[in-house]
């Protein structure tokens, strides 16, 4: 018997549960097609979770995201739960996963795909081919550091505070994640901090700096944070992977994302600490505007699973023959709504499901 390969499935809200059910159609193929043994369980999380428990996530889902390898999530969150108390709403069950499963790495990668070339806002020879990797500290910094809160000041003003540290094992263990991906890809990271106004930053370039000794292979730049939204909209093509921190990384992934034109093609990978969990997600929310409408695009869950395989489970090989069936789908002018252009053919979720699954087949060998 093969070894087994466990996934938790937590489809979530709004279209979560629509195109989850297209990368379990995905899973299901591999198991078939490839010889794989999977095993897979599901639960709700976020307001699904929320309506059954009273609960966004709940003690039996928990136990059961710590014990698999990899947990595959929708989306959370609609209008239907904005009333729900702060620490029961649906976002709070995505949290509590990342910190309870210590997911400290966030893998955002920008990927043009050639036939959406047209779709990004920048023109078509700055995004043809391109293909860059974010990796954001997301348990650390000025989101998480302390003093914060909000005081008032003898005088009556009021002061708001936030703090930036980070810490040397904080920064090696996400620059070893980034040293890593570019010794799989182009060799080239570039760290991206405010060294000049922000001591937190200059420790950040001090020790990726130390980190960079043990990949000779690979070759460091840094730029400061500024610096690189500009230049990431000027010439993205000139990055292979960026690391950098909590609040710079959730700025600059989103300026990536924009390059590739749609938030339903973006997947996203978050990884814990050695050995620990790892949750694959994409992008995207939960469009409770489109929601049971059988038109959201599970492209972005579907490589988001693609992720799962090629970093959880270290097979390379079949996470690239999903990449190149969405890519050949994609070049057979197969359209979501989201992704429609003139002249090509709209389908819906699970016709795009359909599809990927005969390009597989066809590309298999
Ligand atoms: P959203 O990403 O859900 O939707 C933004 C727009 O993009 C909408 O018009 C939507 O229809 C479209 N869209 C998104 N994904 C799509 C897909 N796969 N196919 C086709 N179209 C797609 O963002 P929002 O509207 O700001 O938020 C909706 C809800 O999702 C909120 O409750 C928000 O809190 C939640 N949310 C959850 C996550 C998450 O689960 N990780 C992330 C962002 C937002």
């Amino acid at each position: 018997m093969t070894k087994e390969l466990s996934i938790l499935i937590l489809p979530g809200d709004g279209i979560g549960p629509e195109i989850m059910a297209q990368a379990r159609r995905v899973i299901d193929w591999m198991g078939e097609n490839r010889g794989l043994n999977f095993t897979l369980h599901e639960d709700s999380v976020g307001g699904a979770a929320y309506d059954k428990y009273g609960k966004p996530l709940s003690d039996e889902a928990l136990a059961l995201a710590k014990s698999v390898d990899a947990v595959m999530l929708g989306a959370v969150g609609g209008p239907k739960w904005d009333g729900v108390d702060y620490d029961k709403r649906p976002e709070a069950g995505l949290l509590t996963l990342r910190k309870e499963l210590e997911l400290f790495a966030n893998l955002r990668p920008a990927i043009c795909f050639e036939a959406l070339v047209e779709a990004s806002s920048l023109k078509p020879e700055l995004v043809s081919g391109l293909d860059i990797m974010i990796v954001r500290e997301l348990t650390g910094g000025v989101y998480f550091g302390e003093p914060r809160g909000i005081e008032t000041l003898p005088n009556g003003d009021r002061r708001g505070v936030n703090t930036q540290v980070y810490t040397t094992p904080e920064i090696h263990r996400i620059a070893h994640i980034a040293f890593d991906l570019a010794g799989k890809r182009d060799g080239r990271v570039t760290s991206s901090e405010k060294a000049n106004v922000m001591e937190s930053g200059l420790l950040w370039r001090e020790e990726v700096t130390k980190v960079a000794a043990d990949y000779p292979e690979v070759a460091l730049d840094h730029m400061l944070a500024d610096s690189c939204a500009m230049q990431l909209v000027r010439a993205p093509k000139q990055f292979d992977v960026i690391v950098t921190d909590n609040l710079f990384g959730d700025l600059l992934s989103d300026v990536a994302a924009m390059l590739t034109g749609s938030l339903g093609m973006l997947p996203s990978a978050s990884i814990g600490v050695m050995g620990g969990g790892a949750m694959y997600e994409p992008v995207h929310g939960s469009a409770p505007d489109i929601a049971g409408q059988g038109i959201a695009n599970p492209i972005a869950t579907i490589l988001s699973l693609a992720m799962a395989l090629r970093y959880t489970f270290d097979l390379g090989d079949e996470a690239q023959l999903i990449e190149d069936a969405v890519q050949d789908v994609l070049g057979q002018g197969m359209r979501t709504a989201d992704i429609m252009q003139p002249g090509k053919t709209k389908v819906s979720t699970s016709v795009m499901g359909d599809c990927i699954l005969q390009a597989m087949e066809k590309l298999q060998r």
